[in-house]
């Protein structure tokens, strides 16, 4: 026998004699396994977080899989390349934070993100911001067309005008809307959902959901009402927000742990893994240059 399996039986002897009600309790708290609908991975932390560090990090905070997006992409693409099986990749149509104010009037962008399906088996396009009838320029429909094309879910930072845009253009694929439109009212929430059976929430920053830490009336009905429909994410969209990935996590715990579990794992987790399914995509034929 090793030692460590004799520890492991004298603590399992120690539980069953002693300790049975601490040990139930550790059971109970078990981290919720989450599924990060809503991660960064931008040049500002390349360096200071490599690649591996960064899995190490989501491992830590008990995030198994994560959809990542990046200024450049190419940040989700290095992380993808390490991970394949714990990064679903979105391409980001901007190369630069500047880009998030003028992408969609910028005609170059349906050739940009062409070129970069051609690299990695991206999922979806976003994180990208648009408001307004802004989300009605050509170049949006076009990337909505692409998506579409290509079978790619949308993660699209938005308000409600933008979202019914984004919603009459994409009716047959994923669309995420990045922390459910922040302070959009729960009934424009409900009724998008019940017209668009693809509509997830992602709940980072969104507005009303605890009250002094306890979850709120309005937002537990809607969770029981759409448990499918919504997905939690970090948004490490600063530095700093990778620094406190561990808490954010827990954060999110806290108000998860609140509901029952079934609806808990849900949204933590079985939402997201269900719309990115290892083998809904494969890498689109290439007719362009490969990155090495
Ligand atoms: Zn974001």
């Amino acid at each position: 026998m090793t030692t460590s399996t004799s520890i492991s039986r004298l603590s399992m002897l120690l539980c069953s004699a002693l300790l049975l009600p601490l040990c139930a309790l550790k059971a109970e708290e078990q981290p919720i396994p989450i599924f990060d609908a809503h991660l960064h991975y931008n040049a500002d932390v390349w360096e200071t977080l490599p690649p591996a560090r960064v899995l190490e990090k989501l491992t830590e905070a008990g995030i198994s899989r994560a959809l990542v997006s990046a200024t450049p992409t190419e940040g989700a693409e290095r992380l993808y390349r390490i991970a394949p099986g714990r990064v679903v990749p979105f391409l980001r149509p901007y190369a630069s934070r500047s880009g998030r104010y003028t992408w969609f009037r910028d005609d170059t962008i349906p050739r940009y993100i062409r070129e970069h399906l051609t690299r990695i088996p991206y999922r979806g396009i976003g994180e990208f911001h648009v408001f307004g009838d802004d989300a009605r320029t050509a170049v949006v429909m076009q990337v909505i067309r692409l998506a579409r094309e290509h079978q790619l879910a949308l993660h699209a930072h938005t308000d409600r005008l933008g979202m019914t845009a984004i919603l009459e253009q994409a009716p047959d694929i994923p669309v995420i809307w990045a922390h459910a439109g922040f302070d959009v009212p729960i009934a424009t929430l409900r009724r998008l959902l019940e017209g668009h059976g693809q509509l997830y929430l992602e709940l980072s920053f969104r507005e009303g959901i605890t009250r002094e830490g306890k979850l709120t009336p309005e937002w537990e009905a809607l969770f029981a009402n759409y448990p499918q429909r919504c997905l939690v994410g970090m948004d490490t969209y600063t530095p700093g927000r990778w620094v406190e990935l561990i808490d954010l996590a827990e954060a999110a715990r806290a108000w998860l742990r609140q509901l029952p579990p079934d609806i808990a794992a849900g949204i933590a987790h079985d939402n997201a893994q269900r719309i990115f399914r290892e083998s809904n995509r494969k890498l689109t034929p290439v007719s362009g240059q490969q990155e090495n």
